[in-house]
């Protein structure tokens, strides 16, 4: 600490009262007072580029959504049990967007409770309890769901109707002594599909009901896995073959951001029982949502009441509909295929000259880099870590993923531009070389 200046030194001792479970990010923490579209500047006027905050999914203070929610503050925000056209005026136009079949939509205000919602939704539509989930997801912090999140680490009891499947991970799996990357998705759906069984049968066993797959079509804490198009299709069948339901937890790869589709669901061809979103729809405002077929929801409906305080409140609505007005007038979808396919070409461009990026994948303004150790697989965590301490020293803010933490997950504001790219690059580059790799 004693390298920061006294205002950075002063503020992140302060932070103590929050107490020690809220983490950082950097050795010299960073200390931001404005935003626009993909840029950030901190409290000495120092600009940053952002390549990690999907909150501010159509660019930070998008002047639209700023307008639109100081307009609603300043004539009504109350709770949701009186009638108001933005909630379903809203609730219209988002499920606009979605298959015919989803045609019901609640709305909270994170992530966490809509999981939360859609489990319960599911196992009282199945009868069942058991929910599957991958080796490494993360799918909220409420009692339920921090439980059905295997990324909090070990320390997390972990449900005892839960099974774990492994992370689809296209770059280290091999299926019968061939790599995942040689097999159509139809092979690779049907190994993931074998695990899905497997875990059913564990929980059949040990006297559990399935209830459903919880997951992310481009399982992002896991390490950022879209492809390849289709595999999730033989996934999804045999989940309904055995009784379950999927939930499809779109917080990451929803609202355009893998470019082919509104939804991550979307560009893998299959349709969902119960759709959950949350970070990107409202542009910063605790906004988030459950989507579901009606035929699913209506057995937790008609028995159990809802009521959420914040969720859907008109305030929030305001602010997600100009999200939505301004993904559809400004082509955010357009934007996420055309600068992230510029994206993820620039950064493999850079595989030949430095053998410590493994691979690079990802779809749209989604992209994950993983770090290793050069020549072979193995995971280099503190390689990442030293790369994303220097990229701040150029001005760029990024994380990473996955279970050895060394996966880049390069995620911007769906606004990232193609000068955006460049300097990222030029920043990445000048890192990698400062670094020695
Ligand atoms: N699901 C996924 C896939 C997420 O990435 C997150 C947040 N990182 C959540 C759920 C939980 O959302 P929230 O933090 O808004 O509760």
């Amino acid at each position: 600490a004693a390298a920061l200046d006294p205002r950075t030194r002063a503020l992140t001792e302060e932070r103590e009262v929050l107490g020690p479970a809220y983490r950082l990010f950097y050795r010299k923490p960073v200390h931001l007072v404005t935003g626009r579209g993909s840029h950030l500047w901190d409290a000495d006027g120092v600009e940053y580029l952002d390549v990690y905050n999907n909150v501010a999914s159509v660019g930070h203070c998008h002047p639209r959504v700023v307008e639109a929610l100081s307009k609603q503050a300043a004539s009504l925000n109350t709770h949701t049990r009186y009638l108001h056209e933005n909630v379903l005026r809203y609730a219209e136009d988002i499920l606009s967007t979605m298959p015919d079949e989803l045609d019901r939509v609640m709305f909270q205000c994170t992530g966490s409770e809509a999981n939360d919602l859609a489990v319960r939704v599911a196992q009282a539509y199945t009868g069942g309890e058991g929910v599957i989930v991958t080796a490494e997801a993360y799918h909220g912090n409420s009692d339920l769901t921090s439980k059905l999140s295997p990324a909090l680490g070990t320390a997390q009891t972990l449900g005892l109707t839960m099974r774990m499947i492994p992370t689809p991970d296209t770059y280290r799996v091999a299926i019968d002594g061939r790599p995942a990357a040689a097999c159509s998705p139809e092979e690779f759906g049907a190994w993931m599909a074998g695990e899905v069984r497997r875990a059913v049968a564990d929980m059949e066993r040990h006297g559990i009901r399935f209830a459903a797959l919880l997951a992310d079509s481009i399982f992002s804490s896991d390490g950022v896995y879209p492809d390849p198009v289709g595999y999730l299709k033989p996934v999804i069948d045999a989940v309904h073959e055995l009784g379950g339901v999927w939930i499809a937890d779109e917080v990451q790869p929803g609202f355009t951001r893998t470019g082919d589709s509104f939804w991550g669901f979307g560009r893998q061809g299959i349709v969902p029982d119960l759709v959950t979103s949350g970070k990107p729809m409202a542009n910063g405002l605790p906004t988030s949502m459950m989507a579901a077929r009606h035929e699913v929801l209506e057995p937790f409906a008609s028995s159990i009441p809802y009521f959420n305080t914040f969720g859907g409140n008109p305030v929030c609505m305001a602010a997600a509909q100009a999200v939505l007005d301004v993904m559809r007038d400004e082509d955010t979808m357009g934007n996420a295929k055309r600068v992230g396919a510029i994206f993820r070409q620039a950064v493999s461009g850079l595989m030949d000259a430095h053998p410590c990026i493994g691979d690079v994948r990802g779809a749209g303004l989604y992209i994950g880099c993983e770090i290793v150790k050069p020549g072979t697989k193995e995971p280099d965590q503190a390689t990442a870590l030293d790369i994303l301490e220097t990229l701040r020293s150029h001005r760029i803010l990024t994380s990473v993923c996955g279970r050895y933490g060394n996966i880049l997950k390069l995620r911007p504001p769906l606004v990232f531009s193609e000068s955006d790219v460049d300097w990222f690059m030029d920043g990445f580059s000048a890192t990698l070389k400062e670094l020695g790799l």
